[in-house]
Parts: structure tokens; sequence; C-alpha cells
């Protein structure tokens, strides 16, 4: 049983143009995965409900995009304060849909908001050009004006924090908004949504349409005539299919997909920090974050004394319901990411992998699997190659710093990238030579609304965060002013 401060703010229908309404292909059962239990039934929305979102933005879009931004910006500000006042509930709901500890979706909840309070800020200071002329009877300007309607997918994994990265900016912009959240995650989004509206935005410019029948919304979103633009988060395989479907009508894109994050520790690196940092990168969020350590690169001479340390780290954690204030890993999102993590065990079982630690289905049963540790990871298990997308930490070792970066560079994702040395030079020539939009060099901890977020390769398009974030919501207008005598 779900119990929050302020009750109202579980919210079962969707909001389109400004009102709740039932969904069109009936109702959507949202469950705790650390019980399997109903938390409760949302609406469930189709290709209708998203036409009508996409039209009523359209038409808030001819307002809202001519409001002065300092007036966005007072609503943007009063959306986050919202957010944060609220940060327990919406960590409860987030918790009861998602299973990640209740500290986690907390933090989450501060994090997204920081990028409705940056935006908030920087939308007054968005300027356009004036170019020196290139001949005296004319002046040379440009304008950075919103793009217009944008459809927006977004992922279970952070079911609140994906929303705040692309509403903030679009809506600072002067743009209008649609959001299809995981099905499921649907409280999330439809709680943050209410809260838009008590801070007065106005009607049509963020909706929500939750709904099962993702490939038919997701088509209104990426190919109806008034989207502007299309902002997705989610996998690499559906990411690649949505870029398709713009394209029938040229659309601006971002698109932030998988990852398959290299963590290398070299021998002369401070191994207890690496180890620390190693952990909060790899069980975060139960391993299901697309910038998660994915293969663990150790150099020879201190690989046994970063194995040992690694698991005594992996053994102290406590495995259970979100909502136990002990707990420091959740269950997976559902049991289909429990058979995966199992085939992924069997895998390097088979091709001759040690299991040190875990392996199994934790005793908790149901979504839980046990933090685990796999040693003699070799190029052909799975594990070498594949987001892993849960609790297995992989290692492999390596020799020198070319193989290294050799080795890490060989993929086809390029999002986030960890190493640990204590070599100044080395933290120089590794950064320059990594093939990926995020490199952090002896830390772990990286994600601000700040900076820019974003993947190379086939990790995906655009950036989120920083002043690049929102120059994805704006087009770039030239007037050529001619007849100035
Ligand atoms: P997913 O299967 O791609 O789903 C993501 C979203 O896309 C969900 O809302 C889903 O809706 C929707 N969707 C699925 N198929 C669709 C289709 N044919 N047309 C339109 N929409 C469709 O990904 P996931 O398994 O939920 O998330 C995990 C992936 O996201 C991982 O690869 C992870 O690395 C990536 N990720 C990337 C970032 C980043 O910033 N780069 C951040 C978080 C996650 P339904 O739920 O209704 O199916």
């Amino acid at each position: 049983m779900l119990t929050l401060k302020d009750p109202s703010l579980l919210r079962t229908r969707n909001f389109i143009d400004g009102e709740w309404v039932a969904g069109g292909a009936g109702t959507i059962d949202v469950t705790n995965p650390a019980n399997g239990e109903l938390v409760t039934r949302t609406a469930n929305g189709d290709a209708a409900d998203a036409t009508r979102a996409v039209e009523a933005a359209a038409a808030a879009f001819r307002t809202w995009s001519r409001i002065p931004a300092k007036q966005r910006a007072v609503l943007l500000r009063d959306w986050f304060n919202l957010l944060m006042a609220n940060a327990e509930d919406l960590g409860a709901i987030m918790t009861a849909e998602q299973g990640k500890p209740l500290y986690e979706s907390v933090g989450e909840i501060a994090y997204g908001a920081s990028f409705i309070e940056y935006y908030a800020e920087e939308c007054k200071r968005v300027m356009g050009d004036t170019i020196p002329t290139i001949s005296n009877d004319r002046r040379l300007q440009t304008y950075k004006q919103p793009v217009g309607v944008v459809g927006c997918i977004t992922p279970w994994n952070f079911p609140n924090a994906m929303i705040g990265r692309k509403a903030g900016p679009a809506l600072a912009a002067g743009c209008t908004i649609v959001i299809k959240p995981a099905t499921e995650t649907p409280l999330s989004a439809l709680a943050m949504c209410d809260l838009a509206d008590r801070a007065g935005i106005p009607r049509g410019v963020i909706s929500v349409v939750a709904g099962s029948n993702s490939r038919e919304i997701g088509k209104v979103l990426t190919q109806h005539q008034n989207i502007g633009k299309f902002t997705f988060t989610g996998s690499t395989a559906v990411g690649k299919k949505l870029m398709e479907q713009c394209s029938t009508g040229v659309k601006k894109i971002s698109l932030e997909l998988g990852g398959n994050a290299p963590f290398i520790v070299f021998d002369d690196a401070n191994i207890d920090a690496a180890v620390t940092d190693c952990m909060g990168t790899k069980f975060r969020n139960c391993g299901q974050t697309c910038v998660c350590t994915n293969r663990i690169y150790v150099q020879e001479g201190v690989a046994e004394e970063f194995t040992e340390k690694l698991k005594k780290a992996i053994e102290a954690l406590q495995v259970g319901d979100g909502f136990d204030k002990n707990t420091t890993t959740g269950p997976l999102v559902n049991q289909t990411a429990v058979h995966d993590m199992q085939a992924f065990v069997d895998d390097a079982k088979s091709k001759g992998g040690d299991i040190v630690t875990g392996g199994g289905v934790h005793k908790l049963g149901h979504c839980f699997f046990e933090p685990t540790l796999v040693t003699g990871v070799t190029a052909d298990m799975r594990l070498a190659n594949e987001e892993i997308f849960g609790p297995i930490a992989a290692i492999q070792t390596f020799t020198s710093e070319d193989e290294v970066i050799e080795r890490a560079n060989n993929t086809e994702f390029g999002l986030a990238a960890y190493y640990f040395t204590r070599d100044i030079g080395r933290v120089i020539r590794v950064a320059e030579r990594l093939e990926y939009g995020i490199v952090c060099s002896n830390s772990g901890v990286f994600s601000t609304e700040v900076a820019p977020f974003g993947g190379w390769k086939q990790s995906g398009i655009g950036s989120e965060g920083g002043k690049e974030g929102i120059a994805e919501y704006f087009e770039t207008k030239f007037h050529s002013m001619g007849g100035i005598e």
C-alpha cells in the first residue's frame, strides 16, 4: 500500500490538453517489481489520444513560444520548487513502480528537477548574432527560435529524470511537449505533470500519454505533421526504428541510447577509490543505467587486489525492497530481466568464466538477482560485448595502455567511459583517445545539469544538459536585411 503525504499526486489518468482523461485503450496495471503487487491502474492511451495531445500542443505553441523568456522562466522555477517540495512523495511513487531504493529515487527527483531550474535560468541568456556586414546597404542577424512541438519517449530506468532533461530545455526554449513514458512507469510522469499544472504552465504546453501500444503512439510522435522535433531515451534498437520513422518528415532528433561503458584500472591507480566508484557505477539502480560500468579492465599487477576488494564490497550490498531503509540494491524491472541475467552468467560459465560471488536468482525471488562478480571474462563471452543492464560485474585483465584503449574502443557504443590512474600524462592521453561522449578520470560521478550528456557512435545523437542541451530545441534563422542606405 503506497502512502503519500499528498495522495492526489497518484494520478491514474492521462494528461492531455490540460485535462485528466481516460485512455482510449482501457487501463494499464502498474505493478511493484519488488513483490509483483498491483500499485494502481492507469489510463492506457492510444494513437487517437496521442494525436489529440499533439494538436493541443500545436495550438498551445502559438502563445507559449511568444511569451517572453523571463515569464516562462518564472513558471518553470515554480514547477522546480513544487517538484522539490514534493520530492518525498515523488520518490515513493517511483520506488513503488520502478523498484529502486527510496534514497536513489529521491535523489533522482532532485537531479531531474535540476534541469528545470537550470534551463529556467538559461533561457534568458539564449542569443542570436549580429554578423559584420558584407556591404553597407545590408545588415546580417540570426535569431534563435523554438523548433515547435516536441514528441518525447522515455524509458523506465529513470522515470523522472529523463523527462526533466527533455521537458526542462524544451519548455524553456518555448517549445511544447507530448511525453510517452514507459509502460512500466507512467506514475512518475503523471505526477510531474500534475505539478507542472499546479505551477501554472498553460494547458496543452505539456501532455502525458501513457500507453502500452508504444508502436502506434510512437508513430504519432515521430510522424505527425505538427511535430517539429523528436527526442528519445531508450535502447539503440528502438532508437534506430524511431529515427527511420522521423526521416519521412525530416524531423530534428535527439537520441540517448544504449551504452557499454569500460571501467579501466591502471597499475598506478588508487585501488580503494577505484573499487568504491566501480561499485557506484556498476550497481546503482541495480545496474540498470545506460552509463553503468559494463566491461571492467584491470591491469595485471593489481588484478588480484582489485578483485578481492570488489568481491568484499559486492558481498556487503543489501538486496531488498526499495522501501526498506537498509536496501542498497532493489529488484530488476521485470522477470525478463532476471532471465537475461541468468543467461549472461550461464554463457560465461560455459566458456570458462569464474563466478566469484552471486550468479543466480536471489533468495527473495520474483525480480531479485544476486549481485554477481565474474572473472576470467574472455572476448567470446556475451559479458564482454553486450550491454548487461543488471547487477553483474565482469572483470577482464590487460597489460598495456595501448592495448586497453583499443579494447575499450572496440564497440559500436560510445556513451560513458571511466578510468583510474595517478599519472597525469595518462589522464590526458586516455581522455583524448577514448571514443566516448563522456570520459571520467578518477571518478565515477559526473552527471550534472550544467554539462553535456550525450553519446557517440550508436549511443546517440545530441546532448542533454549544459548550453548544448537547450540548443537542441532551437532553429537558427538568418535575417538578411537589405535596403539600408
Ligand atoms: P526501450 O525498449 O527502447 O524502451 C524505451 C521507451 O521506448 C519506452 O517508453 C518504450 O515504451 C518505448 N518503445 C519501445 N518500442 C517502441 C516502438 N516500437 N515505438 C515507439 N516507442 C517504443 O528501452 P528500455 O529497455 O526501456 O530501456 C533500456 C535502454 O535505454 C538501455 O539500452 C539503456 O542503455 C537506454 N538508456 C539510455 C539512456 C541515455 O541517456 N543514453 C538513459 C537511460 C536508458 P513501452 O514501455 O511502452 O514499451
